[in-house]
């Protein structure tokens, strides 16, 4: 995985906080449900993102009023968020509809995003606690992990529903991957999370992966035909030395001594610049069969 690319589409989803409190929640519902720890007796949302260290707490206070109970040392890399308060838990858990004394298996809970606009917020909040993409000018490839297995199925129908394509699904360890491999799906995913400037580094690393694909084919293409058009040229020489070493030159009929002449005379050129030599001046096809049966003569035993 590229973290760079990742950590900058993270940074841009970022730099605002939800404006209404419901996508706050909303937000926060799927960063919980794809960090590392969500249970009755513990949140912990570990992550390696600065921007994200710096959003969380922010986040967490527009959605519930409070703090997390343990925070960050200040030390570089990994950075780990602790909700262990058992009322600030309990509210937290009640707010998904997931009633204390329930045993608990995590899922989407639908009727917590019934808005649009909190649909959108759950999914930025799941890419951030679990999701990353691969710089463009490699790969494409964006995905969602998580370890329950309904929360990969019902966010799988979430994206469907909102925006029109659903992820693959796989099975990587003990987790589920929710995954997109189509740049333009990608840069559609994007948009949606709120990072309009990572949607178009996809565009436009595929615009000029294409125009390189372009212009990759014409060089092989142009290439291959002139390495064909040496070859033959070559070959063709080859023989003309031959029937001349044999002295056969004299005794070929006029029209194939003047194709003879024209390929002494212009090694490089192409049948069709050959053609036009020829007096009068013949098709490419005709110059064809002129330099072939040249070929085929100097191949013929001596009796
Ligand atoms: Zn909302």
């Amino acid at each position: 995985m590229n973290a760079s690319f990742s950590r900058s589409v993270k940074g841009e989803i970022c730099k605002e906080l939800p404006q209404k409190k419901c996508c706050a929640l909303a937000e926060c519902f799927g960063i919980l449900l794809y960090c590392n720890t969500f249970s009755q007796s513990m949140v912990k949302i570990v992550t390696e993102s600065e921007a994200l260290a710096i959003f969380l707490p922010k986040l967490l206070k527009k959605a519930f009023g409070f703090s997390f109970d343990i925070l960050p040392g200040g030390a570089a890399g990994k950075q780990v968020f602790q909700l262990t308060d058992p009322r600030k838990l309990e509210r937290v858990m009640l707010s998904y509809g997931f009633g204390p004394s329930d045993t608990l298996a995590l899922h989407v809970n639908l009727p917590v995003l019934e808005e649009d606009c909190c649909k959108a917020a759950f999914l930025r909040g799941a890419f951030l606690a679990g999701g990353s993409v691969t710089d463009p000018a490699k790969s494409y490839h964006l995905e969602l992990t998580t370890t329950h297995q309904s929360v990969a199925r019902e966010t799988n129908a979430l994206m469907q529903e909102v925006l029109g394509f659903a992820p693959k699904l796989a099975r990587r360890g003990g987790g589920q991957v929710l995954y997109f491999k189509q740049s333009d799906l990608i840069s559609d995913v994007l948009t949606l999370l709120g990072a309009p400037v990572a949607a178009m580094g996809i565009i436009e690393a595929r615009l000029e992966k294409g125009l390189n694909n372009q212009v990759n084919r014409r060089c092989n293409c142009d290439d291959a035909n002139t390495s064909k058009v040496v070859d033959a040229a070559q070959e063709q020489l080859r023989a003309i030395r031959r029937l001349r070493q044999r002295g056969e030159f004299e005794g070929l009929p006029a029209k194939l001594q003047q194709a003879v002449l024209a390929r002494e005379a212009n090694p490089e050129s192409s049948l069709a610049e050959l053609a036009t030599m020829m007096e009068p001046p013949i098709t490419k096809p005709a110059m064809s069969h002129r330099l072939q049966k040249i070929v085929q003569l100097a191949k013929e035993e001596q009796p």
